[in-house]
């Protein structure tokens, strides 16, 4: 991995370009890092957001962009833009559209290229989510997480279930057409209950996606401390796993397909974003601590640079006013990480895994363990192979997938 401290462009473009031309296509991610407070469970980078930061945020936004977009390498067909964060829904519809002007400017965006939104109930209303129509954002991905107020309550989240259904509604009447809902599963004291309530309710506000995250606690967070200290308890692992099969075969009830462990949509709204990260696709992302990848195909073989920026707004500012890239360090993955990275991503999706892939790299006394190791999770039904050949984890393999994978990992590395 190399750190990158005081370089400016043409040596920033000779140490990104190392994995070039490009080809294909491309997905554009924009980091908002501001968020109104601090969710209980939360460890993405943000910051609070205060009067003031947000024009120099975007005045350092676009300059970054038009920095980046100097390399006629990126100029490839442009499918869809992510307003991520933090809580991008906290800018004004001008600042989006704004933001949308010079990526259309400079990049090639297709002309039905997917614009999404995250946005917190709180903070959206009629004008704001209008306006969001009219600056070209076609996808809005709200952060319910759950319509009972306990549950917000215990994340810190700001919102209750009231405002969720509001925002959810309003977003449907502004217009959109393709509207998501975050929820989340294994809350402290959640019983399985009110996450079914959870996902009908949302099921009958016009939404066609729906992501159902399991509560990560992560160290250096409020949740964790109280974790430690005893004043909350997590499920145990086969409450976990309950939970996850009740929702999916739910979900399956409403017309929801699982198409990644945790994204389920009606046909057609699958987010396109999300696929090209779990396909491998090409990506450039702007704005503190947002990632890249530059994704080559020689001979068969995917060669995968990634790159990102630092994770500190003040330094971002610094470094992009000062006319340089705020890239904190960039590494070019070697190919055992690269299909490392395919299986793993891979038996996430529908499709599952092509296991004419790993017979491409492995060696043989390998092959015949892996097909050992896949015969006994056939035999538990924990995974199946289809028609294709690719290796897909069954409804039963879902909740334990990171075991399933990690012991595939150890045989095609
Ligand atoms: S709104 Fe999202 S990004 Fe902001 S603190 Fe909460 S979970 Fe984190």
């Amino acid at each position: 991995m190399r750190e990158i401290s005081e370089i400016s462009s043409p040596t920033f473009f000779s140490v990104l370009n190392k994995i070039a031309p490009l080809s294909g296509t491309l997905g554009l991610y924009i980091h908002i890092p501001f968020c109104k407070s601090k969710c209980s469970y939360c460890d993405f980078y943000s910051i609070i957001h205060r009067k003031g930061l947000l024009d120099i945020f975007i005045e350092c936004l676009i300059m970054e962009i038009d920095l980046v977009a100097e390399n006629p390498k990126y100029y490839l067909p442009v499918r869809s833009i992510y307003f991520g964060g933090g809580t991008p829904s906290i800018l004004k519809p001008e600042d989006i559209a704004r933001i949308l002007q010079v990526l259309r400017t400079k990049f090639a965006l297709i002309e039905d290229a997917e614009i999404t939104i995250e946005a917190n109930p709180e903070s959206v209303d009629n004008r704001k989510l209008l306006g969001l129509i009219d600056a070209g954002v076609n996808r809005i991905s709200i952060g319910v997480q759950s319509f009972q107020d306990e549950e917000l309550r215990s994340l810190g989240r700001i919102h209750d279930g009231e405002e969720a259904r509001t925002a959810i509604i309003a977003a449907a009447n502004a217009g959109f057409r393709n509207i998501s809902a975050d929820l989340m599963f294994a809350v402290p004291n959640q019983n399985i209950d009110a996450l079914i309530e959870n996902i009908n309710i949302a099921s009958q506000l016009a939404v066609n996606h729906i992501s159902l995250y399991g509560l990560t606690i992560e160290k250096a967070t409020p949740l964790y401390e109280e974790l430690i200290n005893g004043r909350i308890g997590l499920p145990d692992e086969d409450s976990y796993a309950e939970a996850y099969s009740k929702s999916v075969a739910m979900l399956a009830n409403l017309g929801f397909s699982r198409y990644e462990v945790s994204n389920f949509a009606f046909p057609g709204f699958e987010c396109r974003h999300n696929l090209n990260y779990w396909n491998y696709g090409s990506y450039l992302g702007f704005g503190p601590s947002a990632h890249s990848a530059l994704i080559k195909e020689n001979h068969g073989e995917l060669q995968v640079q990634r790159f990102w920026n630092m994770q500190d707004f003040d330094e971002y500012i610094m470094r992009i006013k000062a006319g340089n890239p705020a890239t904190a360090a960039t590494e070019i993955l070697s190919q055992e990480k690269v299909n490392l990275e395919r299986l793993q991503l891979s038996l996430r999706l529908a499709e599952g895994y092509p296991l004419a892939e790993a017979a491409k790299f492995q060696k043989l006394a390998d092959s015949n363990r892996l097909r050992n190791l896949i015969h006994d999770l056939e035999c538990e039904a924990l995974v199946r192979i289809n028609e294709n050949g690719n290796l897909i984890v069954t409804d039963k393999g879902m909740p334990i997938i990171d075991e399933i994978i990690a012991s595939l990992s150890a045989l095609i590395s």
